[in-house]
């Protein structure tokens, strides 16, 4: 049923999206659910009477301080609430910050259609499977310039120029006006694959009226255009020219441009390829499949029969462009990579941008390639790498072609957001009628008048991949805690008076104590403590066990804080034993309060 249709009719349209349009609504509310004040987990709904679409549903990943969390997600409370509404998805394109939430909605929340380009609805269909969701929706292809009806919404695919293959910007019509969301976009005017920008679809919208432009905000802290992909190649030919031995090529898994280049040179220089790493093998396989990379048979090679190749004819993609510590690419530069070790000689080209929070790991990456005697072709002058996303002038051009009366910046850090907004006002918007929002603010817009009306839930999920759980954001900020500061871990047995009868067992863990105090003098002394602070908690009759913890757990902080000037995170066990006598034997049980 997932199965990714190719054509598309007004007859065959799903029954939810022909539910009684609603055209007496004058009003639109756009209701961002993710994607503002980051870049990530670009999640949206538009809401316009009964009917609500949503543009993308993407994740985020985790910044360094979330601590054993995998991935983020958007808080979909809105759509549950609002279940009956919903009328389908529009996916701009197949990027994870704009598709990889879906499985996780679609667990929760009926979407009866998704509409999307066929790359990105390739690489859905693999996740729905994985997680057995491929019955719970439909999935329709759409081609540039197809519209398609999603309640009362009028959407048009345009195609645009991104770091993915198959992207489209958005032309929305509604009762109330024209809505263009730009999706991910840069003007790309000699694209690698030869899909031009339909600028001629945007200054029609432009003519026509657009009421509220939502464009992206990725590069707004960069003056002029960002350079062609097309300008990748002088330098990819200029490595594969003079390299002496292997080449290992790392970029995004879906920057399907950059593999297929690196496949063409590798064709003209007589090389072989291995790739590895799940995602990009898995991009290739489907890239292929519908036809936005074309290789001969023979050009992939598995890894292990690399050894009977000579060096000068070896290529090898991989994924750890970011530094990922369980990455290929890491793991080669550790060597600790079971089947590829770094040769003196090996060219290795990072051909990506460090995203911002991964440039530490990444560095730490080309340091261990370097040591290893790789040669490291890296870096913004290296001319291995441009950006997906629209520079300075690029998003000038944007709004000069759509006039829009509003103007939303969207995917992008708060000051860029704000960055963007001053850009518009120069190319002409009206200042008042700029909206730097955050996640779950509610613009209302109607004809004339757009304004902040209100705000949804809009906090973020936790998820521990390995193990598909959600995880509680106070538990991550105890990972962060101890790993910070250390833990504490005190252990007592009480009687029923609250008397101590065994411990207290002291454990310290990560915690740094000063010059000349040993652990286990320090032992000693918080033994000490606990006992005092006990006696003096248990003066107090009435206290419940639970906040008798906490007393005592505040207690030793202060303690910590004052004596070795640490903030561990203090754990109180509290073993409560009561005795009770009989005939034949005494026994004890034990009850644990923790
Ligand atoms: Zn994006
Ligand atoms: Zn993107």
């Amino acid at each position: 049923m997932a199965k990714p249709s190719d054509s598309y009719t007004e007859d065959d349209a799903p029954k939810a999206s022909k539910s009684k349009v609603d055209t007496s609504s004058n009003t639109i509310k756009v209701i961002p659910l993710g994607g503002l004040g980051e870049i990530g987990k670009n999640t949206m709904a538009i809401m316009c009477g009964n009917d609500i679409m949503l543009v993308d549903a993407g994740l985020a990943f985790p910044t360094e301080e979330q601590l054993g969390v995998d991935l983020v997600l958007p808080d979909i409370t809105f759509l549950r609430e609002n279940q009956d509404k919903i009328r389908g998805l529009a996916i701009t394109h197949g990027h994870e910050d704009h598709i990889g939430g879906i499985p996780f909605i679609l667990r929760d929340v009926t979407i009866p259609v998704i509409y999307g380009p066929a790359l990105a609805l390739g690489l859905l269909e693999g996740k729905l499977k994985e997680n057995g969701l491929e019955e719970t929706t439909v999935l329709r292809k759409v081609k540039p310039r197809q519209q398609v009806k999603i309640g009362c919404f009028q959407v048009e695919f345009i195609r645009c120029t991104h770091s993915i293959a198959d992207s489209f910007s958005l032309i929305i019509r509604t009762p109330v006006g024209t809505l263009v969301h730009t999706g991910d976009f840069k003007f790309d005017f000699t694209p690698v694959d030869g899909e031009q920008f339909d600028i001629a679809s945007l200054s029609r919208a432009g003519d026509e009226g657009v009421l509220l432009l939502m464009s992206d905000s990725t590069n707004t802290e960069r003056d002029g255009y960002s350079p062609s992909e097309r300008t990748v190649w002088a330098k990819i030919n200029e490595v594969f020219s003079t390299a002496p031995h292997r080449i290992i090529v790392t970029t995004f898994a879906s920057n399907v441009h950059r593999i297929r280049q690196v496949l063409q040179a590798a064709i003209k220089y007589e090389r072989k390829v291995a790739i590895l790493g799940r995602s990009m093998l898995n991009l290739a396989g489907i890239a292929r499949e519908l036809g936005y990379m074309t290789f001969p048979d023979g050009l992939l090679v598995p890894v292990d029969q690399l050894k009977q190749l000579p060096l000068d004819q070896v290529v090898i993609l991989t994924t750890g462009s970011q530094g990922e510590p369980l990455s290929a690419l890491s793991r080669i530069a550790n060597n600790e990579h079971k089947q590829i070790k770094i040769i003196p000689g090996d060219t290795v080209v990072i051909s990506a941008t460090p995203i911002p929070g991964n440039e530490r790991s990444v560095a730490n990456t080309i340091n261990a390639l370097f040591l290893r005697g790789a040669n490291v072709v890296y870096g913004r002058g290296a001319g291995v790498h441009v950006s997906g996303h629209a520079c300075r002038e690029e998003q000038k051009l944007m709004i000069n072609l759509c006039k829009p009366k509003f103007f939303m910046p969207l995917h992008g850090e708060f000051r860029m957001l704000v960055r963007h907004a001053e850009l518009a006002v120069e190319c002409n918007v009206d200042p008042e009628n700029t909206f730097v929002l955050e996640n779950g603010e509610i613009l209302e817009v109607s004809k004339d008048k757009a304004q902040v009306t209100g705000r949804v839930d809009s906090g973020v999920i936790l998820i521990d991949s390995s193990r598909a759980f959600e995880i509680d954001e106070s538990i991550v900020d105890q990972r962060r805690h101890i790993a910070e500061d250390g833990l504490v871990m005190v252990a007592m047995s009480i009687d029923s008076n609250c008397k101590l009868v065994a411990g207290p067992d002291v454990s310290l863990r990560g915690l740094i104590l000063p010059k000349g105090l040993p652990a286990e003098e320090f032992v000693l002394k918080v033994q000490e403590e606990s006992k005092r602070l006990l006696e003096e908690v248990a003066s107090n009759q009435q206290i419940p066990k639970e906040a008798m913890k906490q007393q005592l757990a505040m207690g030793l902080s202060e303690y910590f804080e004052e004596n070795v000037k640490a903030s561990p995170l203090v754990q109180i066990i509290l073993n409560e034993i009561s005795s009770t006598k009989s005939r034949t034997r005494q026994s004890t049980s034990t009850r644990e309060i923790s």
